[in-house]
């Protein structure tokens, strides 16, 4: 009971520091391109999973977190965003808006009742887009971009996969190619394969199973059985993103898990780097053009994409490390004897109000014991309070990073610390600026 659900994890301190960090960059993104915040329900009712993500997927096979209510209605905890989002842009006939694309941005918690592994939890975090109502390879080029944009705003190196599930005659052809070539192995691969070759045999590229891999090396390839407007579609795509600058890799057995996906797929992947352990993309997405209609909606195309945080952190936490130390407190107060608490508290509240981070003990501590909680909270500065502070109307401010004690006239003190603290911020902006050049 004292511990976490299997495959679910707590997020403090430090931790829920840079999660906010991360996520703060990626709506900043989404506010750039011009997308609006979409906050759904955790809970959907069932079958709106079943007609979007599909029967065919795993996720709906095996993954989901679905129980009946106490008013025996079938839920389930969304296992992605983009069912809620669709399911939202018709429960409140968002779709009848003049202007399209409709452009929104979601985050938050999804489930999957998955084996737990490195990278892969049973509550993960999402970050995502979704762009409907207007079909064009720029808006498909422009989702992947805002995703790499994210990457970029957090310095992540990410390669860009993309594929092309072709339009529905495409698919239809090579569904029959695939049968065709699975029907004298099938007997030998594995049970989620056999299951596939029924409902959906395209799921068989996905197959993670070792001795599968080698069978699904010499499939056909769907780029073979695209029609021509198909990879003229795929060709303008890549054409739009090369001229912002981003080469993606056309990779075949790019198929994604979800079944709503048609046409254009892609991935992010991170850059190998030294002692980094793979966990898989780091985000994807696709078009989808039948899935608001699925739902109910009118017959919209859309293109979509989500980020996984916890992956994402990971990688983010493998360049950067723990926190830098902008992420500590701007000042530590420390009262000299017991007697000061009350003033002391007093001057903290004041620059609370005034923007600045700014913390103390309320219990009397001895002075060695009040430094060492100021460097492990990270302050950048200590102002010490005692007897004499209050005779002169001075505060000493000690700079923690170079030990520089400074006086403070005590009725200036609010601008004064400012001044201190922007100068300190500029001068670390200077040193980040030199070690990593003006980029
Ligand atoms: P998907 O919705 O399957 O396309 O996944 C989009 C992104 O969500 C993936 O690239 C991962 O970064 C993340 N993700 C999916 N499943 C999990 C999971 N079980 N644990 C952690 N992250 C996940």
């Amino acid at each position: 009971m004292e511990n976490p659900v299997k495959g679910t994890h707590d997020i403090i301190g430090d931790e829920a520091l840079l999660y906010t960090e991360i996520e703060e960059r990626c709506k900043t993104v989404a506010a750039l391109f011009g997308y609006q915040e979409i906050r759904t329900p955790i809970l959907e009712h069932t079958p709106l999973f079943l007609r979007s993500v599909g029967e065919s997927s795993d996720i709906v096979h095996k993954e989901m977190y679905t129980f009946d209510d106490k008013g025996g209605r079938s839920v389930t905890m969304r296992p992605e965003m983009t069912a809620g989002v669709m399911r939202s842009i018709v429960s409140n006939k968002l779709y009848a808006e003049a202007d399209l694309p409709l452009k929104y941005f979601y985050l938050g918690p999804c489930f999957r009742y998955e084996r737990p592994q490195a990278g892969r939890y049973r509550q993960f975090h999402q970050f995502g887009v979704e762009c409907v109502g207007a079909p064009s390879a720029h808006l498909d080029a422009e989702v992947i971009n805002l995703g790499y944009h994210c990457f970029s705003a957090l310095r992540v190196p990410v390669k860009v996969k993309i594929n092309s599930l072709g339009d529905e005659e495409s698919r239809n052809n090579y569904r029959t190619a695939l049968k065709e070539y699975f029907a004298k192995y099938i007997g030998q691969m594995c049970e989620d394969c056999k299951r596939r070759y029924e409902i959906n045999p395209l799921r068989i590229l996905d197959c993670k199973v070792p001795e599968d891999a080698e069978i699904v090396k010499g499939a056909p390839k769907l780029r073979d059985y695209l029609t021509d407007s198909a990879k003229h579609y795929l060709d303008q795509v890549l054409a739009v993103l090369e001229s912002y600058n981003i080469q993606a890799e056309i990779d075949d057995n790019l198929v994604r898990g979800l079944d709503y996906y048609t046409g254009i797929v892609f991935e992010y992947h991170a850059e190998p780097m030294e002692g980094l352990a793979d966990v898989g993309a780091l985000g994807g997405g696709g078009h989808y053009a039948h899935l608001l209609k699925d739902v109910g909606g009118p017959d919209y195309e859309g293109v979509g994409m989500s980020l996984g945080l916890e992956r994402l952190f990971h990688v983010f936490h493998h360049l950067n490390g723990d926190l830098p130390d902008s992420f500590g407190l701007d000042f530590y107060v420390m009262p000299m004897e017991p007697k000061y608490i009350g003033d002391c508290a007093v001057l903290v509240n004041q620059l609370r109000f005034n923007g600045m981070m700014v913390d103390m003990s309320y219990e009397p501590k001895s002075f060695k014991s009040q430094f060492k909680t100021a460097n492990r909270k990270k302050a950048k500065f200590a102002i010490i309070i005692g007897e004499d502070e209050f005779k002169k109307g001075e505060f000493t401010v000690k700079n923690l990073s170079n030990q520089i004690q400074t006086k403070v006239r005590g009725e200036d003190i609010v601008n004064s610390l400012r001044t201190m603290l922007q100068e300190y911020y500029d001068s670390m902006e200077m040193k980040y600026f030199e070690e990593h050049g003006n980029e």
